[in-house]
């Protein structure tokens, strides 16, 4: 086994040891592969702002190398095209596309075979085989702008590595399955390795954690990279922005939420942050899934799973053992009418009993009390449309409500539904074109089948219809300069469905529906060629398209911008309940704030608008001087990092230095 690591040479050592020995679970354990992980130091500073990610969304190019000695035994290149691309559910980019619901798609770009010469005595390490595969990449005639991801197989000692985050892995011999890539890309997205809290005190139906828990190497058979059989988690779904705000939010009030099902339509993540750690709460619930994930009388299709995250760099989770009278750890979910006491981070969550979809759930932050879980849902509260308010074509029903609850509209002569989302708001586009005239609707909301609101009051609106006009285009703004997978923002007519496309050539490149108040945003995710590019938009609404928009011309760059620190100027003085940092970068990117010289210690992150402006406020520094550096990322590449910006921390208000509103654009 070849470690070329410094700090966690020790930890990945006896992590990789135990995932081996955790074979005698028979539902996890098929680590065939010993492996190690190129990572940064986990990080050990709070972070501020959003839970950070490090989003790997489209399709990605994968070049392979699968490396010939000349004079010793060789890995199959048919075997590793068959567990990486084939159709099989569990190749990995059948198992990522399962993941990611579509997002991410892995697709061969180029297998090479070159000869590697002879085979080196003793044992193949990274310095001397990913140079091997470079050298064979640029024989090949490609550059590295031209590729995402590098996957490298040898006939060595065996083991696998990857980086983590990263976009390469190695293979120092052939495994029996395609478990060892399921695994090594898990740690290409940023996970590491997952471990257990077992042994656990219980008291009845409450099980108490972390605190008296012991930390055991039994890993997650819900996670490849914890040696498991089920599709990757949330908390990795997240992390690599497979799981937008909709479907993923964190919790930091008490009250009732309801998860779907991971894959599912409504809310698939929720994170309740311990007090001052990066430290998370991940809760998930998972159905049975064919040929994916467990049995649907199997625990862990019935009950709510939890994990203790730090997220930072990277992911590092460990699962609660929430049975822990059960030694086999196949039984880990909170099943329903159970509790869970977090008595150090002031949380409280109990699974409610529901005899429908999804599971619900009372959570309490901060020492308070518990919800009921038997109370009637209060009426959803509706925003859209207004009483009396004229639609365009059709309306847009929205609202907020219980996250995670069912909503049922009730229109003139028609039930509808739809779920609020993992914030709060819920949303109905209703595509049935009725004459111009005089509607009425209500709504209700339910947690299951006897968990049912009241009605709201009934409300009236005015369908008129109309032409559809053109879609204005609102970033990026023409001229400016963008990263290869822009944040295109715009205006349409409410519910429309939005397609961008390549100016002239009509070709799509992202498509979104505009909210309630005619607002929509869209990522494009394939790699956009450097140099100038034009893109126009339209829309379709009760069965008309409308025209072309006008063309938005921008110029792109495969090189992210480098972050730009305004605010605070340096060497000012800065109150130290008012650190708020802001500047510039690529529109849409992700960005990182750290203290000078410690890249993975993260002070915080967020993500720059649509025009590339960014803003995140600070808390917990040390009065005195900081200096603090800035590196943005997006879809797997990342900029430089800033220049350093030194400011000085003092205890006295000083007056807010944030942003105008006027240069704040819709994210
Ligand atoms: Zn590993």
């Amino acid at each position: 086994m070849n470690i070329n690591t410094g700090n966690r040479l020790l930890t990945s050592l006896v992590l990789a040891v135990s995932l081996g020995c955790a074979a005698v679970n028979a539902s996890a354990g098929n680590d065939d592969f010993l492996d190690d992980v190129e990572a940064l130091p986990a990080s050990k500073v709070f972070t501020n702002g959003e839970m950070p990610k490090f989003p790997v969304l489209g399709k990605r190019r994968v070049v392979v190398v699968v490396g010939q000695w000349s004079n010793s035994s060789n890995v199959d290149p048919a075997v590793i095209r068959q567990q990486l691309f084939s159709d099989d559910p569990r190749s990995l980019r059948s198992f990522v596309l399962a993941s990611s619901d579509n997002k991410l798609s892995l697709e061969e770009f180029k297998l090479l075979t070159p000869s590697f010469g002879e085979k080196p005595s003793g044992n193949c390490s990274n310095g001397d085989i990913y140079p091997r595969a470079e050298r064979a990449i640029e024989a090949a005639g490609l550059n590295q702008h031209e590729y995402d991801q590098l996957i490298v197989a040898v006939a060595c000692q065996g083991g696998a590595n990857a980086g983590m985050p990263g976009n390469r892995m190695i293979l120092f011999g052939q495994g029996g399955s395609s478990h060892v890539f399921l695994h090594e890309y898990g740690h290409n997205l940023g996970v590491d390795h997952p471990r257990t809290y077992a042994n656990c005190r219980r008291s009845g139906d409450t099980v108490y954690a972390p605190e008296g828990c012991a930390v055991s190497s039994i890993a997650d058979s819900g996670d490849p990279v914890g040696g498991g059989t089920g599709l990757y988690p949330a908390v990795n779904r997240a992390f690599a922005g497979w799981l937008d705000e909709r479907q993923s939010s964190e919790i930091t009030k008490t009250g009732i939420y309801k998860l779907s099902a991971l894959g599912e339509p409504g809310p698939q993540a929720y994170a309740i942050r311990r007090p001052g750690k990066n430290e998370y709460i991940m809760l998930e619930h998972r159905q049975a899934n064919p040929p994916y994930d467990f049995p649907a009388e199997d625990n862990r299709s019935i009950g709510v799973w939890v994990r203790y995250s730090t997220v930072g760099s990277n992911v590092s989770s460990i699962l609660l053992n929430a049975n822990p009278e059960d030694t086999t750890f196949a039984k880990p979910t909170l099943l329903p009418s159970r509790k869970l006491i977090d008595e150090a981070a002031g949380v409280k969550l109990h699974v409610c009993i529901t005899s429908g979809k999804g599971r619900f759930f009372a959570v309490s932050v901060n020492n308070e009390r518990l919800p009921d879980c038997t109370a009637t849902p209060a009426v959803p509260l509706v925003t859209s449309p207004e009483q009396g308010q004229d639609v365009l074509i059709a309306p847009v029903f929205a609202g907020s409500g219980i996250p995670g609850a069912s909503i049922e509209i009730g229109i003139s002569d028609k039930t509808a539904s739809t779920i609020v989302d993992a914030q709060g708001h819920w949303r109905f586009v209703d595509n049935e074109i009725r004459p111009e005239g005089e509607y009425s609707f209500r709504v209700r909301q339910a947690l299951g089948p006897l968990l049912v609101s009241e009605y709201s009051a009934v409300r009236k609106y005015r369908v008129k219809h109309s032409e559809l006009d053109r879609v204005l285009i609102t970033a990026p703004l023409p001229g400016a300069k963008v990263g290869r997978y822009p944040l295109v923002t715009g205006r349409a007519v409410p519910g429309a469905e939005v397609s961008v496309a390549k100016s002239i050539e009509a070709r799509t490149l992202a498509q979104t529906e505009a909210d309630e108040r005619g607002n929509w945003s869209v990522k494009i995710t394939e790699p956009l060629p450097d140099g100038s590019y034009s893109i126009s938009a339209r829309q379709k609404r009760g069965g008309q398209t409308s025209a072309w928009g006008n063309n938005v011309q921008f110029n792109v760059s495969s090189t992210l911008e480098t972050p730009v620190i305004q605010i605070p100027e340096a060497n000012r003085e800065v109150g130290v309940d008012n650190v708020i940092l802001s500047g510039t970068t690529s529109p849409g990117a992700i960005v990182v704030i750290v203290p000078q010289g410690r890249p993975s210690d993260f002070l915080a992150t967020t993500t720059a608008n649509a025009v590339g402006v960014w803003e995140v406020k600070i808390t917990g520094l040390s009065l005195g001087t900081h200096t603090v550096s800035a590196r943005s990322f997006d879809n797997g590449s990342h900029s430089g990092w800033s220049l350093n910006r030194r400011f000085t921390v003092v205890q006295k208000t000083v007056q807010g230095v944030g942003l105008k509103n006027g240069t704040q654009a819709a994210k």
